[in-house]
């Protein structure tokens, strides 16, 4: 099943607090602020920032000076 439109309602993205917008067939939870996608697994969301997806494109807060990136 689809994930509850109430439980939609509450989640925000944990980075900017902003809405979020549920792709159902991709089962991800997109903040277009951040850029960053969240998985659905089994209709729960994995609302960690960590573990988003970067959409790309140019991210809106550059964050010159740190040349180092977790992951890979
Ligand atoms: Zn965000």
């Amino acid at each position: 099943m689809a994930l509850s439109t109430d439980l939609l309602e509450i989640l925000v993205c944990p980075v900017c607090k902003g809405d979020l917008e549920y792709l159902r067939e991709q089962e991800r939870l997109v903040c277009h602020a951040c850029r960053l996608a969240y998985r659905i697994e089994e209709d729960i969301p994995i609302m960690l920032p960590d573990e988003a997806e970067s959409l790309g494109g140019e991210p809106s807060a550059d964050q010159a000076g740190s040349g180092e990136e977790s992951g890979k």
